[in-house]
């Protein structure tokens, strides 16, 4: 089956065309600054030359109108007509309570994602958007909603609630969520077949590391605790994120700063992290070229950045009881081995050993010496692979 997944954001929709047959992408791309003047389109059909487009997209609605018109163009599309799409796979942000796996969208899972806005008011308008444009576009193909905070519903009280009064989490909703969910799903299943056991018998920890980054702790398949929270603000330190903090620093910068609490949430959401503290850089890349100059601030970042992840290798090896491989995925995570290295210092005691040649090397890796007890694996993520997997199996039945 032919599916495309859909990643609606504000003003941009990310897209790629998956045949679940051999889980290849037949082509991806990404339409710009919808809504906002100067919109344009990129299409890279696979073992074909990239495609740039410049056109007015006024909505949501344009953008995948030009989208399913370039995939079926008669000079560089990659289908011949839209009835080869056989379903449509959307990531959608935020799912609250309500969702704990993919499900096929209709009326009444609309009406809920709607009701989940609070919880993620940038993501899950643009989310539905994107649905309600596809439903236009494609009537009668089937539409699936993949949800970033489903992996993550099988987190037990202890460890989604927080410690305020009972009655907010009644009535507001407040808890832990966690994101990422389909990112540390698809690391998980991977890491089950690259370690030739099945997933029921692992206890993994999965760090998902770009520019939002979270660790989650993955016991028999299920997560039973994530660092992201309530929102993607919690757990490690990040590009621009603090990370956890001792929340009563909100109300003291309020006061000594003379800050409305908006002005505290951008800070804290936009300021901080390994941009904060460096004044560098949010890109790990900067801070490695600004460190190795002899910035102090940029290497203080990128160490106050490796400390806060390793953390969780021994908070949830200890939740678990036990760990058999930890995984690293996304940006960093693939791509930084000096920073792999930095975090996994000082764990051997817990049986997780590197070998530095393998770990230079890229691609789905196991980069463990052989005498490790517990392996360490690079796995590049592919959230849109899953996405079209999760529809598929929906869809298929
Ligand atoms: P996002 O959360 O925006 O998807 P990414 O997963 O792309 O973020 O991660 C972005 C981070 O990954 C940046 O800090 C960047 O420095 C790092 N990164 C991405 N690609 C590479 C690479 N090829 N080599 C080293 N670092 C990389």
């Amino acid at each position: 089956m032919k599916v495309l997944v859909i990643n609606a954001g504000s003003s941009s929709l990310k897209y790629q065309l998956i045949d679940t047959f051999d889980n290849s992408v037949i082509a991806k791309g990404m339409c710009e600054r919808i809504g906002l003047g100067g919109s344009n389109m990129k299409l890279y059909p696979i073992g074909k030359e990239d495609v740039h487009i410049t056109k007015a997209m006024g909505d949501h609605a344009d953008a995948v109108a030009l989208v399913l018109s370039a995939l079926t163009d008669k000079e560089y599309g990659v289908i011949s007509s839209m009835r080869e799409i056989g379903a449509v796979g959307h990531r959608v942000v935020h799912g609250g309570e309500t969702f704990s796996s993919a499900v096929i969208i209709d009326k009444s899972v609309k009406d809920a994602i709607r009701e989940c806005v609070d919880l993620a008011p940038l993501h899950n308008p643009a989310n539905l958007t994107g649905i309600e444009a596809c439903e236009k576009a494609l009537p009668g193909v089937p539409q699936v909603a993949v949800f970033d905070t489903a992996f993550h519903q099988t987190m037990p009280p202890k460890a989604y609630l927080y410690a305020i009064p009972y009655e907010l989490y009644q009535k507001y909703h407040i808890r832990k969520y966690g994101f990422h969910g389909t990112s540390h799903k698809y690391v998980a299943q991977r890491a089950a077949v690259m370690l030739g056991k099945p997933l029921e018998d692992l206890k993994l920890v999965t760090f998902h590391l770009g520019n939002g980054a979270s660790i989650t702790a993955i016991k028999g398949g299920k997560s039973i605790d994530t660092s992201m929270g309530f929102t993607p603000l919690a757990g490690v330190v990040m590009g621009t994120r603090s990370g956890i903090i001792d929340p009563a620093i909100v109300p003291y910068l309020m006061e000594k700063e003379n800050m409305t609490i908006k002005e505290v949430d951008a800070l804290l959401n936009k300021e901080s992290g390994v941009l904060g503290i460096s004044g560098v850089s949010s890109d790990f890349r900067d801070l490695e070229a600004a460190a190795s100059e002899g910035n102090e601030r940029a290497r203080l970042a990128l160490e106050m950045f490796a400390y806060s992840v390793k953390r969780y290798v021994g908070f949830y090896a200890c939740a678990m009881g036990g760990l058999d491989a930890v995984v690293f995925t996304a940006g960093i995570g693939e791509n930084n081995h000096a920073m792999r290295e930095e975090i996994l210092k000082d764990t051997e005691f817990l049986g997780i050993k590197i070998d530095l040649e393998k770990n230079v090397l890229r691609g789905e890796i196991d980069i463990s010496t052989p005498d490790a007890r517990v392996r360490t694996l690079v796995i590049p993520t592919n959230e849109e692979l899953m996405i079209a997997l999760d529809t598929k199996r929906l869809v298929g039945k």
